[in-house]
Parts: C-alpha cells; structure tokens; sequence
C-alpha cells in the first residue's frame, strides 16, 4: 500500500495515519518529497480495511493498493529520483560519474598511480579491492585491512571517495570505516543475510546484479537493502553469464532503461567486468550512457600487464583519458 498526504497534512495527521497502519499489524516507512510525505507500507494483514481506514483518515490524498513485489526502490514510491550525495559528488544527478581504479589494491605506489591518473581524468570515486571473490581459493584474496588504509590515505590526499567490495558480514564493521560507498559484488547478490546486514548501515551501497540474476531478482535484492533501512542503493548492471565466449559477461544494455523505469535508483555499468576485454569500452560505455547510465565503473592500472588480477581488462592511464575525453563530447561529465 502507498499513502500520499496531502500537500498541507500536519504533522499530527501523519503520526495518526502512521499510528493507525501499525494497528493493522504494518511496518511503515515514510518519505518526505519535495510537496507530500508518502508513506510506504508492508507486511500481512487485512488490507481492505486498512485502506478503508485510511482512505478516509485526515490529511490523506490517496491510499492505494501495489500489488508489484516491489514496493520501496519504485518510483510510485519515492516519486522522484535518488541521488546520492557523496562529500561533493553527487551519483544520479545531470552528470555521470566515474569510479575507476585497480581490480586489487596491491601496494601504496600501485594504488597511488591508478588513484593519481584516476583523478586526472576527472574521476571522484576510486574503486580497488581489498577482499577478492575469487573463483579460485590459490588465486589473490586481496590484502584486506592494509588495503582499506591505503585506499583511504590516498583517496583523501586526492579529495577522492572510496567504493571497495564487502564480502562478508563480518567484515563490515571494517569496510565501513574506511568506504565511502561499500560494493556488493556479483556472487553475494543472492547472499540475503548480507545484505539485511548492509541495510542497516547508513552509508551508500552499490549492489552489483548477480550473474545469474534476472532484472526483478536484482531488484528484490535492492528491496532487501532498503527494507533495512539503507535507502541509499546504487544499481550496477555488470552483465550476466550467457552461451556467448567473445565477452567475459553478457552485459544487458536493456536492464538499464528497464531498471530506471521501475525504480528511483541511481544505475551504474561496469564496463569492466561484464566485457572482460578493452577493445570495445569506448561503444559499450557510449551505449550505456545513451541507454540512461548515471555513471560507469571500470579497471584502471598503471601498467595492466603487470596486474595481480583481471590485467586484460584494466585500462591504462591512456585509455582511460581517451574513454573520457570521448564521453565527455556527448554527455555531461
Ligand atoms: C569487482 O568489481 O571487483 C568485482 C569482483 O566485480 P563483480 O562482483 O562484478 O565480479
Ligand atoms: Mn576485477
């Protein structure tokens, strides 16, 4: 159920409606938009009444019934867009952003110079894993807790933020001190203790699109985190797995207008690990930013051949300045 107040409802009016939707056994969830309050509403019980009852309560403009599995991340929900300010940076606004960076942190001076040339091309947001998914345990796990420090350390020397990957409960205390943005990765869509647990941290999360994951599970996912609490998602199409070998990943240009569509949410594409590959970054970003992308994530070394991890799909200083330099002729950077 989604209750708009009307635009001159009190304060008193909404507490009553609040109050009256947790006696039919609801959780509530309100927002206060640009003119009305909305008040999201969920859980089991006997809707028809508590729509009769609210339809008619003071200061309501509208009650009515979603029967969408979705209920939070849709736009008849939240009414307009999300944006997520981040000291300075805003993700989901008129420009796109830009979060670069190495696959792995693997040591002050390497991460120092992808964050530098990062920064140079104009990008705020430095990407770098400090705890790996890798699909091989004898494979880089990351260097944890030394990572976090570096990414942090360099990224305030450069007034840069820090989005880095969270892959388990566990760690989040950790990552939260040091991320201004944490990352769930492909694999840890599905993971929903996870992502409960993530919901309550009230810093922004980029949830990455299981590889497996059909657009309205993607979403689900998104629900989960916003249920908790943590309104403050951003949508990362990286591509799904599918028959085809030329590309690491399929990625979905279609999920992008889809996934602005039916939710509020920022969406990001990662350009990197959906394609595997750098030869083709320049169309697949332009198509991603034509198909409504609020911004693009990818893999940036400073020598790529030399990477611990994904060396064939970093960019290097040159190529990541082109990419830009490119975008920027027909979108707003
Ligand atoms: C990453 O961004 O470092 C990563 C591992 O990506 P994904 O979860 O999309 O594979
Ligand atoms: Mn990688």
């Amino acid at each position: 159920m989604i209750i708009s107040m009307k635009p001159d409802a009190t304060q008193d009016q909404i507490d009553h409606v609040c109050e009256r939707i947790r006696e039919f056994g609801y959780k509530v969830h309100s927002i206060q938009g640009e003119e009305r309050v909305v008040i999201g509403v969920i859980g089991v019980g006997d809707v028809t009444a508590c729509l009769e009852a609210i339809e008619v309560a003071p200061g309501v403009a509208s009650a009515v019934r979603i029967s969408s599995p979705f209920k939070f991340v849709i736009k008849e929900f939240k009414q307009q867009r999300t944006q997520i300010p981040i000291n300075g940076v805003s993700i989901g606004g008129d420009q796109f952003v830009v979060m670069a960076g190495p696959c792995s942190v693997e040591s002050e001076k390497q991460i120092m110079e992808a964050a530098e040339f990062v920064a140079s091309v104009g990008g705020k947001i430095l990407r770098g894993g400090a705890f790996k998914p890798r699909t091989s345990p004898y494979s880089f796990q990351g260097l944890g807790e030394d990572a976090l420090k570096l990414l942090k350390e360099v990224a305030t020397t450069l007034d840069m933020r820090v989005i880095t990957e969270v892959l388990s409960s566990e760690d989040l205390p950790l990552i939260e001190k040091y991320a201004d943005i944490l990352q769930v990765g492909t694999r840890n869509m599905f993971n929903y203790s996870l992502l409960k647990s993530i919901g309550k941290i009230r810093k922004p999360v980029l949830l990455k699109r299981g590889f497996m994951a059909t657009i309205d599970e993607f979403i689900l996912a998104a629900e989960y985190i916003y249920n908790g609490g943590n309104e403050q998602i951003i949508l990362c199409e990286r591509g799904i797995r599918t028959f085809e070998t030329q590309t690491r990943n399929t990625l979905d240009i279609s999920a992008i207008p889809i996934l602005k569509m039916e939710t509020s949410l920022p969406v990001i594409v990662d350009i990197s690990h959906s394609l595997g590959r750098k030869d083709i970054v320049l169309p697949i970003a332009h198509a991603s930013l034509a198909a409504g992308a609020d911004g693009l994530m990818f893999e940036s070394h400073f020598n790529p051949a030399a990477a611990w991890s994904d060396s064939q799909q970093q960019l290097d200083l040159k190529e990541s300045e082109d990419l830009i330099r490119y975008l920027e002729k027909y979108f707003k950077f």
